[in-house]
């Protein structure tokens, strides 16, 4: 099955359930200064859960736009790293306002998995919340499901590895215990179940999260219960479609490998198995998407997370030996995988191009002279820690960002010296005012809308990148 079809069959499932279908909104969240991008299905609904919005339904069904490149959800460390993480993914999502709560929504997730796409029931494992009894009643007897295939997990605050069944949309906002659902992708593959030390290997991986809303956590931390229990789901289409088309890693869907491709073909590259062609078709993801939604690259803000996405994608390629803008080349290939189901790709496929290839541009002109400082000075220094001093003379005279350059360094274990960076920028920024200078924002010959975003203040200057 196509991961167009698996989308589709997401949203009729729903629909058949009494959901609106409802459209993916911007990867900009104009009206909330505390989110950087759509990070979930829910960040749309945000007010409804609230109670400060009403719509003219109870349920909802999307499929939705994410980017996760900063903020409380962060994945672009582990692009290229992982089989499951993008910095771009579509997250399907079924929605109650007030309407149904666990017991439905924990059913719906079974039917639509165990009938409609006929998992079978062996693969599958569910994490609850440790103190959420019903849920685990739920499963254990409306489900039928083998207590041992139902883990309770804590909030795991302090604890060494990640899980979490208390899902947050950032550090405000709604929250609430969830259910999530795991497929186990086989013995072969390294990585153990949920709530055990092993569990960030790529075995069982996390297909499902279902949240029950129950919450409005405040600045000081304080949880008010929500007007009404709510539900938000999130699946990821990308992690879903390597289950049903039997591959283990989301690189390996019909939807990435047009991709993966497309950027072997410009770059030249025979290696299919490349990590670097999966970073690419990643980042042509992320950086195509959030153009079209109006984000320019820029020093600040939405515009320089771009950029630095932009920035990582043009090493890959320089990695694999391309010398000259390539990556625009690549947008054309996603508008044919996915101009159909976002229209406004199709719609911005010039712009997106043109700004691309600008951006490339300008960084090509500096990117050899930078790398080889980069080189000479890893040759140098076979220690493990990368001077700081250099970091910061890549980051401001050849347009490196700091994140670009311990990327690299990371690739040969070693780690970048930050806080001799930070000193670096904080003097030069002294100086810079003691001249009486100020800097003049860098702009591109851009026409359509644009974004800015106050939120995280001087990203770079806080190094909080890595
Ligand atoms: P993980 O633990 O694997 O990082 P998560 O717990 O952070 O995932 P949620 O916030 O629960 O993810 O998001 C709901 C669903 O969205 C996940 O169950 C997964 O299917 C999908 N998802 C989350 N992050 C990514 C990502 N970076 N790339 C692709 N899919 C993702
Ligand atoms: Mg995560
Ligand atoms: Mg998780
Ligand atoms: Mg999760």
């Amino acid at each position: 099955m196509k991961s167009a079809e698996i989308r589709k069959k997401f949203l009729d499932y729903f629909a058949s359930k009494g959901h609106q279908v409802v459209a993916s909104s911007s990867l900009v969240p104009h009206d909330d200064p505390t989110l950087l991008f759509t990070n979930a299905g829910m960040n749309q609904f945000k007010d409804v859960f609230l109670g400060f919005d009403k719509r003219p339904y109870t349920r909802a069904t999307t499929s939705q736009k994410c980017v996760r490149a900063g903020g409380k959800h962060n994945d672009l460390e582990n692009v290229g790293y992982t089989a499951r993480h993008h910095t771009f993914f579509e997250m399907l999502g079924n929605f109650s306002f007030g309407d149904y709560f666990k017991r439905d929504a924990i059913q719906y997730a079974w039917e639509l998995l165990t009938e409609v796409f006929k998992l079978p029931r062996d693969k599958l494992y569910v994490t609850v919340y440790a103190e959420d009894d019903e849920a685990y009643d739920i499963w254990t007897k409306a489900v039928g499901l083998a207590s041992e295939r139902v883990i309770r997990i804590g909030d795991n605050k302090g604890a060494r590895y990640a899980s979490d069944n208390f899902w947050m949309m950032g550090d405000t906002g709604p929250c609430g215990p969830c259910t999530e659902i795991f497929y186990d992708h086989g013995a072969e593959i390294p990585g153990g179940l949920p709530g055990t030390p092993e569990e960030d290997g790529d075995r069982y991986i996390e297909i499902w999260n279902n949240v029950f809303m129950q919450f409005n956590r405040d600045e000081a931390g304080v949880m008010h219960p929500l007007p009404k229990p709510s539900v938000d789901t999130g699946m990821g289409l990308e992690r879903i479609s390597a289950v049903l088309q039997h591959v283990h890693s989301n690189y390996e869907i019909d939807l990435m490998q047009a991709l993966v491709k497309a950027a072997a073909r410009e770059t030249n590259c025979s290696d299919m198995e490349s990590p670097s062609l999966r970073v690419l078709a990643d980042h042509i993801r992320a950086c195509s998407f959030l153009i079209a939604d109006g984000v320019i690259p820029g020093n600040e803000g939405r515009g320089y997370v771009l950029r630095r996405i932009i920035r990582r994608a043009i090493r890959h390629g320089y990695k694999l030996g391309a010398r000259a803008a390539f990556f625009h080349r690549m947008v054309n290939d996603l508008v044919v995988e996915m101009g159909d189901a976002y229209p406004e790709l199709k719609d911005g496929q010039q712009r997106v191009t043109e700004v691309l290839k600008q951006e490339e541009d300008r960084f090509f002109a500096t990117i050899e002279h930078g790398m080889a400082i980069l080189e000479s000075d890893l040759a140098e220094n076979s220690g493990k820690v990368f001077n700081g001093e250099t970091a910061f003379k890549l980051h401001d005279t050849y347009g490196f960002p700091l994140d670009l350059t311990a990327d690299i360094c990371r690739e040969r274990g070693v780690s970048v010296d930050t806080a001799a960076f930070d000193s670096a920028m904080a003097r030069q920024k002294e100086q810079a005012r003691a001249a009486g200078k100020f800097k003049m924002a860098t702009n591109l010959d851009y026409s359509g809308p644009t974004t800015t975003f106050h939120g995280y203040e001087s990203l770079e200057a806080k190094g909080n990148v890595l």
